[in-house]
């Protein structure tokens, strides 16, 4: 067994709010919201940080890029939202599996 939460996550042996799924991506709640609307959005293939990404993955990246409007609109975001990913311990990324928060709606945290 996988000892990576997200993919515990993914093949459904931890419970989660899931908000999305395709082929390749898996989107859920994130369990300590810091904004009304909080998903993670993650791919299905075990990839543990944005800096570990190479070329062979970037038609992966590209259909994430392409769902986040989406995935944001069918959360109510129809005025905006906002993307971080943190990368490595000095990006402050405690789970060691690629992921995208999508942020938005009231209690947004300040970032600029
Ligand atoms: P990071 O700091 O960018 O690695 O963010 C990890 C995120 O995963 C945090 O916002 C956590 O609240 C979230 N998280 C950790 N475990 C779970 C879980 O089991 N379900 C949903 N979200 C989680």
């Amino acid at each position: 067994m996988t000892d990576c939460i997200f993919c515990r996550i993914i093949d459904g042996s931890i419970p989660c709010s899931k908000v999305y799924e395709d082929e390749w991506v898996f989107a859920f709640k994130d369990i300590q919201p810091k904004a009304e609307v909080h998903v993670l959005v993650i791919p299905k293939l075990h990839i543990e940080r944005l800096d570990h990404l190479d070329s062979s993955h970037a038609e992966l990246i590209t259909h994430m890029m392409l769902i986040l409007p989406e995935l944001a609109k069918s959360q109510g975001l129809d005025n905006g939202f906002r993307t971080i990913i943190n990368t490595g311990p000095g990006g402050g990324q405690e789970v060691g599996h690629l992921h995208i928060h999508l942020l938005g709606g009231s209690n947004l945290p300040g970032f600029h």
